[in-house]
């Protein structure tokens, strides 16, 4: 048995197994049911006290090796890439003289059976942008149906044993079309659905190319004539996307880079004075907006009114939206993000809350913490990881990858020959071929480079530079509000001395 991390053990697996009350599905869970052409007809299901335990008869042999060898794999991925459920264990079985592939999996909230029309919108969208993000991140793709999908404490999984080829807008296309017939609602409905899946899908579609591989899905799925008008709605709905993405296009031809600026108020202001002084137009934050500083309102309303702004969430941002501390938090920091979640009113909640862990790009990538960690939040880019993380960059495809969390403005560089080179707070070029380029903009809240100066890059797209750049702020303004915060000591000694 090879186990996942919650996984029944031998003697569970047995009573479940054997349980009289143990039902055989035949179109549940992972099963989109043969009526829809999408079943094997092999597979079988069991469902046995809040477990769903699956095999393909079809994979019967003689001796266990090549299965023994098939479910470490899967197990492997599974660890690696959490694409399953962490109860999803896979089990060889000998029974009837062979053996058997079997898995075992806690019994999900299957995405397809959400109660409403509009709940199971929101869900698709979620569900796609996970398969678009999975595929990118790990290779692999998706059979985009939402009975192959289960949702456990706000989360998504992938209920289906089977992987394919990476997903694509067009895969995203054909699964839009193929809701349409089965949930058979007006025109005026699938308008609305349309306007919510393309606001999740507005990070993936950038180009007039993009646009024309999601239309192309959405129209090439063969559909009887009396869902032309549904699917008409849900196309024009989704058009504002072909728009959005051409205009952002040409938005943002300077964009200043900022990172961690952990609610301190003037150095914010700071920055982007001095950004405005070098003429941008756009502005990619990535993350940590509060936590540490004594501002975290402050900040967050003049981010929400800046023009051009693109964000995503930090892991300080994050523990202030679960209200809870986390354990992996230094005492210090916990204080403050106990603190900092009691300041915020549903208003900043919400602007956090709608932050995603990552943008993309055209080549390039932006995470908070380091993009080889899958949560995007927590891991940091340092002497022990820089190298794999430009390796996973490189094999990615990317050309650039902006990440805060440590506080150090720095690039790291691969080159074309696969070297990894430290650089520093150096200015670079964004053009060279083949080399691959991780770059840090340091802090603009709290700085740990010895400058005790606010940070920030800016990344000039035409110029095809990034350079880094400091503003000077009343660093006693924001020492004087820990103070009246009644915020540890601490951090004021980290403000002035930049460590
Ligand atoms: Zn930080």
């Amino acid at each position: 048995m090879v186990e996942g991390t919650h996984p029944p053990s031998r003697a569970a697996l047995y009573s479940l197994l054997t349980s009289p009350d143990a039902v055989e599905w035949r179109d549940k869970i992972g099963v989109a049911g043969a009526a829809e052409g999408s079943a094997k007809t092999t597979t079988r299901l069991l469902g046995s006290e809040g477990w769903v335990l699956k095999t393909d008869v079809a994979l019967r042999r003689e001796r266990p090796d090549e299965l023994v060898a098939i479910a470490q794999e899967a197990a492997r991925r599974a660890a690696r890439s959490r694409i399953w459920h962490p109860s999803k264990s896979w089990v060889v079985m000998e029974a009837e003289g062979g053996f058997h592939l079997l898995t075992a999996c806690r019994e999900l909230e299957v995405v397809r059976a959400a109660p409403s029309f509009e709940e199971r919108a929101r869900l698709w969208g979620r569900v796609f942008v996970w398969c678009l993000d999975a595929s990118a991140r790990h290779g692999v793709g998706f059979d985009i149906h939402p009975s192959n999908f289960g949702v456990d404490g706000g989360e998504l999984f992938y209920l289906d044993d089977e992987l394919y080829p990476p997903n694509d807008l067009r895969d995203v296309g054909l699964a839009i079309a193929g809701r349409i017939p089965e949930e058979d609602e007006p025109p005026a409905r699938w308008a609305w659905a349309g306007e919510r899946l393309a606001s999740d899908l507005a990070p993936f579609v950038r180009s007039a190319s993009d646009w024309a591989e999601l239309e192309a899905g959405l129209m090439d799925l063969a559909l009887v004539e009396r869902f032309d008008e549904s699917r008409g709605a849900v196309r024009s709905s989704l058009a504002a996307l072909a728009r959005k993405g051409r205009k952002r296009r040409s938005e943002s031809r300077r964009t200043c880079v900022l990172a961690d600026v952990h609610a301190n108020l003037p150095a914010l202001r700071a920055v982007l004075a001095a950004a405005e002084a070098l003429d941008v137009d756009g502005y990619l934050l990535l993350g940590d907006v509060v936590g540490y500083g004594p501002h975290p309102r402050e900040c967050i309303e003049v981010l929400a009114q800046l023009e051009g702004l693109i964000g995503i969430r930090g892991n300080h941002d994050h523990v202030a939206l679960l209200k809870r501390p986390d354990g992996d938090m230094n005492r210090m920091a916990r204080v403050v993000s106990e603190w900092t979640a009691g300041q915020l009113g549903d208003a900043e909640r919400a602007w956090l809350g709608a932050l995603p862990k990552e943008r993309r790009g055209d080549g390039w990538l932006a995470v908070h913490g380091a993009p080889r960690d899958p949560e995007r939040l927590y891991a940091y880019v340092y002497e022990l990881t820089f190298r794999e993380n430009l390796e996973v960059l490189h094999e990615e495809d990317l050309a650039l990858c902006f990440y805060g969390h440590t506080h150090v403005p720095f690039v790291h560089r691969r080159t074309e020959d696969g070297v990894a080179e430290k650089l520093g707070a150096r200015d670079v070029a964004t053009d060279t071929p083949a080399t691959v380029l991780l770059i840090n903009p340091g802090s603009v809240g709290q700085p740990r480079d010895g400058d005790a100066r606010a940070s920030f890059a800016l990344w000039d797209r035409e110029a095809r530079r990034v350079s880094f750049h400091r503003a000077e702020y009343p660093v006693h303004e924001t020492v004087r509000d820990l103070a009246r915060a009644g915020l540890p000591k601490d951090l004021a000694y980290r403000l002035e001395t930049a460590r």
